[in-house]
């Protein structure tokens, strides 16, 4: 039994220690830090970015037909496959013969949007693509609810780090292997 009596360190004894040990802890990597002599997690954002995985998933595309045409169909696919209920359709009538149906109302609330990617695995035609944007911030809530116009052409778009051009063959091909 007495053995689990420790005795009283110097340390414990005297508070003073601890803080000096502590103080010169904080000094090292204060010094480190100041003379770059440390590898910092932290970078110089904005002006720095962080490369993200290319699984990464940020902000929609809406990708378009090389006739600049959007690719949505209007199927509601996404829609109704969003586990957070925040894509908003209006399915229209295309004033292009060939084509059945368009989005004249196509909106994403990026608020309520958990980014999952399912609107990307649902769509049948690539229409829809997680993007690699992440800087989100805005004033209004209003700003969150985007649309057509910033989803098939937002100048992030142009760095050309997504396509923003549909591939439907390749969702064929996906979900031919997948199966
Ligand atoms: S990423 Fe997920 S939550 Fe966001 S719109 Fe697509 S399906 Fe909905
Ligand atoms: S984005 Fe794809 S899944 Fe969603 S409505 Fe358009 S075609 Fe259908």
């Amino acid at each position: 039994m007495s053995n689990l009596i420790r005795k009283p360190t110097l340390e414990s004894k005297s508070y003073l220690i601890g803080i000096f040990k502590g103080l010169m802890i904080t000094g090292r990597h204060f010094f480190m830090n100041l003379l770059g002599l440390s590898k910092r997690p932290t970078i110089q954002y904005p002006e720095q970015k962080r490369n993200y995985s290319s699984k990464f998933m940020g902000v929609h595309v809406l990708t378009k037909k090389e006739n600049g045409e959007i690719a949505c169909t209007s199927c509601m696919l996404c829609a109704t496959n969003c586990p957070a209920e925040c894509i908003h359709i209006v399915a229209a009538e295309s004033p292009n013969p060939k084509v059945e149906k368009y989005p004249a109302v196509y909106e994403i609330d990026l608020l309520r949007c958990v980014f999952c990617g399912f609107c990307e695995d649902a769509c049948p035609v690539d229409a829809v693509r997680m993007g690699r944007d992440y800087e989100l911030a805005e004033l209004a809530e209003r700003n969150f609810v985007v649309g057509i116009d910033y989803l098939m052409n937002r100048p992030a778009l142009n760095n050309k780090n997504i396509s923003v051009f549909h591939e439907p063959h390749k969702v064929v091909t996906k979900t031919a292997v997948g199966h």
